[in-house]
């Protein structure tokens, strides 16, 4: 079904899947410009660490932080997982479009990104791997690698527990779920580092690979992602 999907996309002029209109820019295919241009930078008050949003004005350190003290030194995201960001995500993970990973490395550039010797993305297991035939986020750091001029280390940073998709757990079965599954298999000593994920929910996933390349002797990591999804808020 997958490679139907592909090639009608290419035989056929895409529509956009959020408005519905016709896509009218080949860089962000099926997207329309109107709905691509309306993904918006995410800016309120965050946590300077982990980039929740606080309840201050300021932007200052989240309790949770000041608490624990994370394996990350921050975490840089774009927006929320929301409209046509989460749409796009959601194309590039489960639905093979891959081209979309270049428009959306564009806006991973846009970031605040520090200087960085190399840039990690977090793996898939190697069945996951199989299955989806490609990791996204590899593909997304491939072009952010070349959009940053900073050198891609794939294969650093290895999946070498099965997990159950972060999605299907809870809270905080999620830190459980994650525990342990990395590890760093070249030398990452002393190196300052990006690691790339798509989106970061709870952060357990991005917390559990930043402990790993801290652990392996990394100086630091810095998370840069596309989308946080938002705690849901019962009204
Ligand atoms: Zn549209
Ligand atoms: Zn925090």
């Amino acid at each position: 079904m997958k490679y139907l999907g592909n090639l009608l996309n290419l035989l056929f002029p895409s529509k956009c899947p959020v408005c519905g209109s016709k896509s009218d820019d080949h860089l962000y295919n099926p997207f329309c410009t109107k709905c691509w241009r309306g993904i918006e930078k995410y800016s309120v008050p965050a946590c300077n660490i982990c980039g929740i949003p606080t309840v201050s004005s300021l932007t200052i350190t989240c309790e949770s932080c000041l608490k624990t003290k994370p394996p990350f030194s921050k975490v840089l995201y774009y927006g929320i997982y929301d409209g046509a960001l989460k749409e796009a995500i959601h194309l590039l993970k489960f639905n093979g479009v891959k081209r979309l990973s270049k428009p959306l490395s564009l806006l991973l550039s846009e970031l605040p990104i520090p200087e960085a010797d190399g840039i990690i993305p977090v793996p898939l297991h190697h069945k996951r791997l199989h299955q989806r035939e490609f990791n996204q986020t590899a593909s997304m750091s491939r072009h952010l690698s070349k959009n940053l001029k900073i050198p891609l280390m794939l294969n650093v940073l290895r999946k070498t527990k099965e997990t159950l998709p972060q999605t299907d757990v809870t809270g905080k079965e999620r830190l459980k779920n994650v525990k342990n599954a990395f590890k760093v298999s070249s030398i990452v000593e002393g190196l300052n580092l990006l690691l790339v994920d798509d989106v970061i929910t709870t952060g357990a996933t991005v917390r559990e690979c930043a402990k790993a390349l801290i652990k392996a002797g990394a100086k630091s990591v810095t998370v840069v992602a596309l989308a946080r999804s938002m705690p849901k808020q019962n009204t």
